[in-house]
């Protein structure tokens, strides 16, 4: 019997069933355990000629960003196209017949943009498809058409709440955004008080994955917005220690994996996402039983191992965004110069904040309080030493469209922020 892969899952003609997908063998969930890839074969061609007993495929979407930086082709047949709509991420943060869904993910080979689209029409909403950047084309659009709902990165959140407060919109003052659904990267809660505090909404976290359907696999509720309910009724999930495979207890925090139930063109069985959670079951104020999913901590091969000490940059995300002066923008450097890989913390002053605009890594000021405050907090959360640099106002990069990049590595040559040495 061929060892069963991701692969295979895509080839399985039919809703994915939990036994019987080996050649009409049967086999409990239980065997595939460990056995999943977490990579795109290339195959998806083959799930499309071999869907025929579902009739045509309507829809076929195109799907970049995903984890292999290679771009595939996700087969969706009709069903599985108004799955996009029957996940309840939209629903969950209160928009309804009558919204205006301000929906600023990506259109072009994104599943973002396109799934809260039609989940969007479902609805009876009305969908304002923006797509990501031409920042001030945004700022136009949401001072006219007022929509209460705000659908993008929860990085450019922050982008276009400056936007808007540099425009004179602000919570109370020219906005009606009421809430925001806010996925495709890790965030953490520090950054969804920024984003609270920014544009005057209640933040909320999607999550979704173009291999599994695109967004609305779990969403958290506008009741609670404490963990993500996962979409139980199309997805079955579990928690799996990243390196053994072996499931971990609710409470602790695993590699995501998911078997797709409805799926009719490329259902995945064991799917494993190399996103880090933890699943919680219980009662949620919002009468959902759905277990909830923690938000992602981080994803397994984002994981930086500096000095033999595991980090997440989402860990370092919360300590950074923890000190009020600091704007939401930050980036890591695994300085990769030396034998011994040693990281650096980039971060800028919030406009408004008291601190030295200006300071810089030029050493003209010395370090600042906020730089050594931060290199403490680090080191007793983290265990390891984190260099901190508090750059001047706009020089790290930002992102209109897309993930935003908050790592990279500096091997040799010019430093990947100037100034920096
Ligand atoms: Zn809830």
């Amino acid at each position: 019997m061929a060892e069963a892969t991701n692969e295979l899952a895509f080839l399985v003609t039919g809703p994915a069933k939990l036994i019987g997908v080996d050649n009409g063998d049967q086999r409990s969930l239980e065997s595939y355990q460990g056995s999943s890839r977490t990579t795109f074969q290339g195959r998806a061609l083959a799930v499309i000629q071999s869907t025929g007993p579902q009739g045509p495929i309507s829809v076929m979407a195109f799907a970049d960003g995903l984890p292999t930086g290679i771009a595939g082709v996700l087969a969706v047949v009709e069903g599985g196209l108004l799955l996009f709509a029957d996940c309840d991420g939209l629903v969950a943060a209160g928009a309804g017949p009558g919204s205006v869904i301000h929906n600023a993910y990506g259109y072009g080979l994104f599943t973002g943009g396109l799934g809260i689209h039609q989940g969007a029409i479902e609805l009876g909403a009305t969908v304002v498809p923006v797509s990501g950047g031409m920042t001030p084309r945004q700022v136009t659009l949401i001072r006219d058409l007022q929509p209460d709902i705000l659908t993008c990165a929860p990085s450019y959140a922050i982008r276009l709440g400056e936007a808007l407060a540099d425009a004179g919109l602000r919570p109370g003052a020219g906005l009606a955004l009421r809430a925001g659904v806010f996925g495709a990267e890790p965030w953490s809660k520090q950054l969804r008080a920024r984003i609270e505090e920014l544009l005057g909404l209640r933040a909320l976290d999607l999550y979704g994955l173009s291999e599994v359907i695109g967004p609305g696999v779990a969403a958290e509720c506008a009741e609670a917005a404490d963990g993500l309910h996962v979409n139980e009724d199309h997805f079955l999930v579990e928690a799996v220690d990243p390196v053994t495979a072996e499931p971990v207890p609710d409470g602790a925090p695993g590699e995501l994996v998911f078997s797709t139930l409805t799926r009719e063109a490329g259902p995945l069985l064991r799917y494993r996402t190399g996103d880090i959670a933890a699943l919680r079951r219980g009662p949620c104020p919002c009468g959902r039983t759905l277990v909830k999913m923690s938000q992602v901590t981080g994803r397994r091969d984002d994981m930086l191992v500096i000095r033999g000490v595991n980090i997440y940059p989402s860990e370092v995300e919360r300590v950074l965004l923890g000190h009020t002066s600091l704007s939401p923008d930050y980036l890591l450097v695994v300085d990769e110069r030396a034998a011994q890989s040693q990281l650096l913390a980039l971060c800028e002053y919030a406009p408004d904040s008291p601190g030295r605009d200006g300071a810089g890594p030029d050493g003209a000021h010395g370090p600042g309080p906020a730089e050594a405050d931060l290199e403490l907090r680090l080191r007793e959360v983290l265990g390891v030493r984190v260099g901190v640099r508090v750059v001047p106002r706009g020089t790290l990069p930002r992102t209109e469209v897309g993930k935003a990049v908050r790592v990279v590595r500096w091997a040799g040559g010019e430093p990947p922020v100037p100034g920096l040495s």
